[in-house]
């Protein structure tokens, strides 16, 4: 066991369960500690969970929703302690933790706990064609049971509250398994719902780190609502395939951001900045990878290089890039730049870390980057912007899908007939024109990635049902004998088969059974 500066690991306890010290990244100052759970305390805790659950899912979504939604009055008094656990955890600015954990926790607390009861209702379908006098169709959106809710460090109080409200409104036990980089952060979240009355064992935290993950994975769950690494993903699928057990993944990108010739440049550029280090470059669908067509790339480069010099970086509350949360990343983000200039990338801003009291990156540009190096086709993680120029916007689409990620991507252009054409061609699970990041917040939005970026939706109403099995339920209009074609076979039976094919299906009638 190995975690590197900010989490150190303590001898076990009596009981032999693995104990882990935390240390804030932005000071190095002690921020707590956790005790693992083992396979023992998941076994129990699921156990628990499924008994609470009955009695959670017989209660109407509403009840549910009301529930839930009285979070929002928990989190109000709770906010400041909230932002205080995730700054010491994180080392984030406070304006980041208020846009990327706060504003969005309300929203989702307030979104979800709206839409639950229309979204997860009884819903009547009219049926098509021959089907329709005879039958009526009620789909039902039934409870999964208990869901695991595996979650990473960088977004650790908004992304654990994400999927663990959805799963409470559709009636499910939830057992989030926090990082071990801020588990009291992500804690809030399980804390926040049960002062506002979900009862302790229909939402449980259990500390540790992926031994514990596994273990929940493989403890019995109904489903794992899984957001992190790519090569955890790839684990959590296999297990999962095992089981035949449900997962969604959200996973890595490496976001492309493409800028045409008739962009707003100074957006563009400011864009650049602000969507390659915002949280320290430490978010899923950050811009990793920019190309700027050569037209106008000494111009945007020049604004870009202007901008980042401009940017304030360290602790405290006069800067706009906090900490590098976890030393591990830090070890990637060196080695991915280190290799880019190796291979020929110009180092134009920034490019040094910093371990004095605090881990830290300088906000760095780079420009003259290809695809051989690992900052243009491996995830970074890191306050970098890095630009290739193209020869034109083919040239940008071309290289924007050289990639195993497909999470998100961005097209600046003043044209939006264009900037629509071109987001259609990019393999990106979303698209943001002019903007970027910002797609997670928009909750109607199904956000999900394609390629080794994931499986699933997290938003969207299918996301919100994704924690249900809808269940068809088939009822009969008329309380006949039998039906048409049940036995005995007869002349009848051949009757009803053969009319329903040439009456219907062999006239133009067809069109009106749709
Ligand atoms: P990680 O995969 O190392 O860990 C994520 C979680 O999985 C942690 O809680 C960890 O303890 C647990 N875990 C580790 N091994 C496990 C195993 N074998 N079985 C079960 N659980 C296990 O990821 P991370 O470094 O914490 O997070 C950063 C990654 O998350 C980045 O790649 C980032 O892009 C991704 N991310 C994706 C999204 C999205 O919505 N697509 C959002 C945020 C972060």
């Amino acid at each position: 066991m190995f975690y590197m500066a900010i989490l150190e690991a303590l001898a076990p306890t009596a009981e032999g369960r693995k104990r882990i010290a935390l240390k804030s990244p932005a000071t190095l100052e002690p921020v707590g500690e956790i005790v693992c759970a083992d396979a023992q305390d998941v076994a129990d805790a699921i156990a628990r969970a499924k008994k609470a659950q009955r009695e959670w899912a017989a209660r109407p979504v509403k009840e549910r929703a009301a529930i839930v939604e009285r979070a929002i009055e928990v989190l109000k008094r709770r906010q400041e302690e909230v932002i205080a656990t995730i700054r010491a955890e994180t080392g984030k600015t406070r304006p980041e933790v208020l846009a990327i954990e706060l504003v969005a926790s309300y929203d989702f607390l307030n979104y979800w706990s709206g839409r639950a009861p229309k979204d997860l209702a009884d819903e009547k379908r009219p049926l098509h064609g021959y089907l329709k006098p005879l039958k009526k169709l009620i789909v039902h959106y039934k409870p999964l049971g208990v869901v695991g809710v595996i979650t990473p460090w960088n977004g650790p109080f908004a992304l654990a509250m994400n999927s663990t409200v959805q799963a409470l409104l559709a009636g499910n036990a939830v057992i989030l398994k926090p990082s071990e980089v801020t588990p009291h952060s992500s804690a809030w979240a399980v804390k926040i719902l049960q002062e506002a009355g979900v009862p302790e064992d229909v939402v449980q935290v259990l500390y540790g780190d992926g031994e514990t993950g596994a273990a929940l994975v493989r403890g019995g769950v109904n489903k794992i609502a899984f957001t992190g690494s790519v090569p955890t993903g790839k684990k959590i699928a296999a297990a999962c395939a095992e089981q035949l057990v449900p997962c969604t993944l959200e996973l890595g990108g490496k976001d492309a951001m493409i800028v045409c010739a008739d962009a707003n440049l100074e957006r563009a550029a400011n864009a650049a900045v602000f969507l390659s280090m915002f949280n320290s470059g430490h978010v899923c669908m950050g811009t990793e990878r920019i190309y700027v067509v050569e037209e106008i790339a000494d111009e945007f480069i020049r604004k870009v290089e202007e901008k980042t010099r401009a940017v304030r970086f360290g602790r405290g509350d006069e800067v706009d890039v906090g900490a590098i949360f976890w030393d591990r990343q830090l070890t990637i983000i060196e080695k991915h730049l280190e290799d880019a200039v190796n291979k020929g990338a110009t180092l134009r801003v920034g490019g040094r870390a910093h371990r004095d009291g605090g881990i830290f990156f300088e906000p760095t540009l780079v420009t003259d980057v290809n695809h051989d190096m690992s900052l243009m086709n491996e995830e970074t993680f890191g306050p970098i912007v890095a630009i290739q120029r193209v020869r034109d916007e083919e040239h940008a689409i071309e290289l924007a899908n050289d990639c195993k990620y497909g999470l998100s991507a961005s097209v600046f252009t003043s044209d939006p007939k264009k900037a629509v054409a071109i987001a259609k061609r990019l393999e990106a699970g979303s698209v943001c024109i002019n903007d970027g990041e910002v797609i997670y917040g928009v909750l109607e939005a199904p956000f999900g990635g394609v390629k080794e970026s994931g499986l699933g939706r997290v938003n969207g109403t299918d996301a919100l049902r994704s924690f249900c099995h809808a269940q068809p339920i088939l009822l009969d209009r008329w309380n006949l004998d039998r039906e048409s074609i049940w036995y005995p076979f007869g002349p009848d039976t051949l009757k009803a088969l053969e009319g329903t094919i040439k009456y219907i299906f062999w006239t133009p009638i067809r069109k009106l059974m749709r």
